[in-house]
This record gives C-alpha cells, sequence and structure tokens, in this order.
C-alpha cells in the first residue's frame, strides 16, 4: 500500500509500504476514503518535535475490510469513523467520557492513516458505524469529525458554551473554526472569534460567530473587554498551544469563566499567581472525540452541519507533500488526502442514497 512518511523535517514522501494485518483479535483493517493533515502534523514538519522516519496520520474514515475474531459490533464492509485514540470503551475512564485517557489507548498517529489502509486497534470501542456507505459529498464532514470537529466540540463543552453565554475563541485553524461550529450547535448567545485572515473570518462567520477580533495577545484581550462590558467572556476556547494564545484565553475569560484548551501544548507555562487570582476553570487536553462521535456521525447524515467547509484543498495522497508545504504556508486552513480507491465496492448501504437529500448551506 502506499503511505506517508515523515524522514525528518520538511521531508514527506509517499511510500510503498506493507499492507498491514490483523494482530489483535480485536484489531480491525479499513481501506480509507480519505484522511487529511493535521495541525499538529506541522510541529514536527517545522522541526518543533523531533521526527525521524515516521508515518503520519491520526485522522481516518473508511469501509472495514477485516476484523479479528474478537470484534462484535463492527462487521466487514461498515463504512466506519474512529478518533486519533483507539480506546476499549470498557474501562472505567472510557464510560466516564474520557476515552482518550482509556487505559489500553492506541494513538493513532503511531500507526499513521495517511495511507490506503490502516489497522484500527480495539474495533468495537473505537469505530463508529456510519448509518449507510455516504454520498462523497459527506465525506469531508465524516474525516472533520475524526479528529478538529470532535476536538472543537469537546474544547466548546470544557468552555461550557452554551444559551446566554459569550464564547470566545483562540485560534482560527480547523479546531478553532469547528470549536465555533460547535458553539453555536450548543447554544452560545455569542460568539467572538479572533482571526487577521479575511478567508478564515468569512468561515467563522458561516459556522456562526457574531463578531471578529483582529488584534492577538493582550490587544485582542482588550479588545474582547470593550465587546463585553469589561467583564470577558464566559467561555473561551484555546485551539493554538503556544504560551501567548493560553495567556490569550486565560486572560478573555471573566472570572468564574471556563477556558476549555485543546491546542496541543508547546512550551506553555502557566504563571501561578496569575491562575489563582484569575478564578477561572481549566480543563482540555487531548480530546475525548469518541464520545461525541454517535452524536456528529448522525448531525452530518441528516445535513444539520457542514464541518468538512474547513478543508480548502484536495489532493491525492500520493501528493501529501504539496499538501504539507501548503499548510506550512498558510496557504490551505485544511488538507483533505484521498487515496487511489475511495471506496471499496459492495458495501451494504441499508438507508437510501442520501444524494437525494442534499440541501446547500
Ligand atoms: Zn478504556
Amino acid at each position: 500500500m502506499r503511505q506517508v512518511v515523515m524522514h525528518g523535517p520538511g521531508d514527506v514522501r509517499v511510500e510503498d509500504r506493507e499492507d498491514p494485518r490483523i494482530v489483535e483479535p480485536t484489531d480491525a483493517i479499513i481501506r480509507l476514503s480519505a484522511t487529511c493533515i493535521c495541525g499538529s502534523d506541522l510541529w514536527p514538519y517545522r522541526g518543533a518535535e523531533p521526527v525521524e522516519d515516521q508515518v503520519m496520520g491520526h485522522e481516518y474514515v473508511g469501509v472495514v475490510e477485516e476484523v479479528g475474531s474478537d470484534v462484535r459490533t463492527i462487521g466487514v464492509g461498515d463504512f466506519v469513523v474512529g478518533s486519533f485514540w483507539a480506546s476499549d470503551g470498557t474501562c472505567e475512564i472510557c464510560r466516564a467520557g474520557y476515552q482518550s485517557h482509556c487505559v489500553h489507548r492506541v494513538l493513532m498517529g503511531t500507526i499513521g492513516t495517511q495511507a490506503e489502509l490502516a489497522r484500527i486497534p480495539l474495533a468495537d470501542g473505537t469505530l463508529v458505524a456510519t448509518p449507510g456507505l455516504p454520498g462523497p459529498d459527506l465525506i469531508p464532514s465524516l474525516v472533520a469529525a475524526s479528529d478538529v470537529l470532535g476536538t472543537g466540540w469537546f474544547a466548546a463543552e470544557a468552555a461550557q458554551a452554551g444559551p446566554g453565554r459569550t464564547v470566545a475563541v483562540v485560534g482560527d485553524g480547523a479546531v478553532g473554526l469547528l470549536g465555533v461550529l460547535a458553539a453555536r450547535q450548543l447554544g452560545a448567545e455569542r460568539i467572538i472569534a479572533f482571526s487577521r485572515h479575511a478567508d478564515r473570518q468569512a468561515l467563522a462567520r458561516g459556522f456562526g460567530a457574531t463578531d471578529i477580533v483582529e488584534e492577538r495577545g493582550d490587544d485582542g484581550v482588550a479588545r474582547l473587554e470593550e465587546l463585553t462590558g469589561g467583564l470577558g467572556a464566559h467561555s473561551v476556547i484555546e485551539a493554538v498551544g503556544t504560551q501567548q494564545a493560553m495567556m490569550q484565553a486565560i486572560r478573555s475569560a471573566r472570572p468564574g469563566g471556563h477556558v476549555g484548551f485543546v491546542g496541543v501544548s508547546h512550551d506553555v507555562a502557566v504563571p501561578g499567581d496569575e491562575l489563582f487570582l484569575s478564578g477561572v476553570h481549566l480543563h482540555g487536553g487531548p480530546a475525548p472525540v469518541r464520545q461525541y462521535l454517535p452524536r456528529l456521525v448522525q448531525l452530518i447524515w441528516d445535513r444539520e452541519i457542514d464541518p468538512g467547509r474547513v478543508f480548502d484543498l484536495t489532493l491525492p495522497l500520493d501528493e501529501a507533500a504539496q499538501g504539507y508545504r501548503a499548510m506550512d504556508r498558510r496557504t490551505a486552513t485544511k488538507v483533505l488526502l484521498t487515496p487511489r480507491r475511495p471506496v471499496a465496492p459492495g458495501s451494504p448501504s441499508p438507508t437510501p442514497s442520501p444524494e437525494s437529500r442534499r440541501t446547500t448551506t
């Protein structure tokens, strides 16, 4: 099969690798319909994390080709979505809704889903089957659910976004933009997006942002205070992972407010005295996307939400290097990669083709 490998910073190649096989009886093998490049893949690409001959990718949707002898709820031919942590779904942590901290978790990035095929550990706990075989127009949104939408959703819930609340979103990458969408779905009254890029501002407004603030850091906080009567936001989503973004998020929250932080933290150090005096709630980390997948898949299936709009570049898997370049240079927000054979034939489709119900958003 073809698979994306990062040999070193800036050096992405697509290579022939051995097809994955069932290793544990709880595994499944899926044929990828689509995968994508994550903002977090740019950290090693830019040399900010060590990388050497690393398989890449942790976002995936596809059709099940084979299951191990202990797999019960997922079958061959199912179209499935999973998150970037494989999880058993049965341990106490999973049952509490924190599958990204499952005691048996496996990080999908170590398997690499920027490939034609992937082995999915703990298939019953990890994968969610869609109601049928999705039309091609739904696939970008389903891939988005695999990470960026689920992560934005967790951030919005961790920030307690909801009716009557003002939500501020730090970060206008795919996760921040879908945090806006999540806050809108959760009923937030006002959503203030920090962004200085016209195209991302437009997408943020399309997903439900009511206000845009172009300033960053403490200038951004000052502008947000003007917009909120000097109080700050009830809820703040942090979707970057830098020191400036984290402090901007904490300082944007009003006393008693909530910060949901999901940007992968890089050398962030929160001063204890400032945290103590802030009176804000902090919750975040690797998002338990699996918790939200059934709901997100249904919202996408019913065409209530269209998170696939964050993809502004689609490339064949073999051109992955070009996709990394585009995201690194910010000429693309989010890149979708499509393997050569996108969907296996003969998959069951118990519901009628959704094509006829296509509505424009
Ligand atoms: Zn678990």
